[in-house]
C-alpha cells in the first residue's frame, strides 16, 4: 500500500508544478499551456530534467542552471503542499472519483489562495465556473444531499454579501471583496452548508490573528489589507479532514 501513497504524493507534486504555472499566468492572462516554462531572469527554457517537482529545486540549489538567478522557495512549497494534500485525500477516499473531485477542489483552492496573496484578487475565471461545477460534483459524485449543497451555495454567497453590505453601509468603504463572496459560494455549494460554520469561524479567527500580528510588526493601521481568500481556502481544506470531528463536538457539547 505504501506504493500507492508514494505514487499519490508524486502525482500531487507534479500537479503542484502545474499549479505554479497557473498561479503566475492566470492573473497575467497568458496561456497556461504554452509556451513551456522559462527562467524569468534569463529566458532560457527550463530543461525537462530540471523540472522535477521539489527535487530540481534542491539539486539546483534554488538557482537557475543558466544564469544562477534565485528560484523562489514558493515553487517547491506549492509542489510539497499539493503532494501532501493528494496523499492525505488519497488516504481518506482511496482510489475513486470522489478522491479526484476533492483533489481538484483542493487544487483550485491552492491556485486561488496564492493568486489572492499576490494580487488581492480572486479571478472570476476560477470561482464563477467553480460554483456550478463543484455543486454538481457534490450532488452527483460525492452524493451530498442536494438541498445541503444548494443551501450551502446560497448561504455561502448570501452571508458574505450581507456582511459586506452592512460593513459598507457603516464604514462607507469597501471591506469584503466580491471575490471572497463567490469563493464562499463555491465552498458552500461543494461542502454543504454545515461546512460554512466551520469555514467562517476558523478563517476569521486565523485572519484576525494574522492581521493583528501584521499590524503590530508593520506598525500599520487597520487599512493594511490582508487577503481573506487564503484563509477561506485553508479552512475549507481543513473541513474536509476535521469537519466531522467538529460537528460531533458541537452536537455532544449541547
Ligand atoms: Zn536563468
Amino acid at each position: 500500500m505504501i506504493f500507492f501513497d508514494i505514487f499519490s504524493f508524486i502525482f500531487g507534486a507534479a500537479v503542484g508544478s502545474f499549479l505554479n504555472v497557473c498561479i503566475y499566468r492566470i492573473p497575467a492572462e497568458t496561456s497556461i499551456v504554452k509556451p513551456a516554462s522559462r527562467c524569468p531572469s534569463c529566458g532560457h527554457p527550463i530543461r525537462f530534467y530540471d523540472n522535477i517537482p521539489i527535487l530540481s529545486f534542491l539539486i539546483l540549489r534554488a538557482g537557475c542552471r543558466d544564469c544562477g538567478a534565485k528560484i523562489s522557495w514558493r515553487y517547491p512549497l506549492i509542489e510539497l503542499i499539493t503532494g501532501l494534500l493528494a496523499l492525505l485525500l488519497f488516504s481518506k477516499f482511496g482510489l475513486s472519483l470522489v478522491f479526484l473531485v476533492f483533489f481538484i477542489f483542493a487544487a483550485v483552492l491552492i491556485v486561488i489562495a496564492f493568486i489572492d496573496l499576490d494580487h488581492q484578487i480572486i479571478p472570476d475565471i476560477l470561482s464563477l465556473p467553480g460554483i456550478p461545477v463543484f455543486f454538481l460534483a457534490a450532488v452527483f459524485i460525492v452524493k451530498l444531499p442536494w438541498l445541503e449543497a444548494l443551501i450551502g451555495l446560497l448561504v455561502g454567497g448570501g452571508v458574505l454579501l450581507a456582511i459586506a453590505f452592512v460593513y459598507e453601509l457603516i464604514t462607507k468603504r469597501e471591506g469584503m471583496g466580491g471575490g471572497d463572496i463567490k469563493l464562499l459560494a463555491m465552498i458552500g455549494g461543494f461542502l454543504g452548508w454545515k461546512s460554512l460554520i466551520f469555514v467562517l469561524l476558523f478563517s476569521s479567527l486565523a485572519g484576525a490573528v494574522v492581521g493583528i500580528t501584521a499590524m503590530i510588526i508593520k506598525k500599520q493601521d487597520t487599512k493594511y489589507a490582508i487577503p481573506f481568500g487564503p484563509f477561506l481556502s485553508a479552512a475549507a481544506v481543513a473541513w474536509i479532514f476535521w469537519g466531522e470531528v467538529f460537528i460531533r463536538f458541537l452536537i455532544y457539547r449541547n
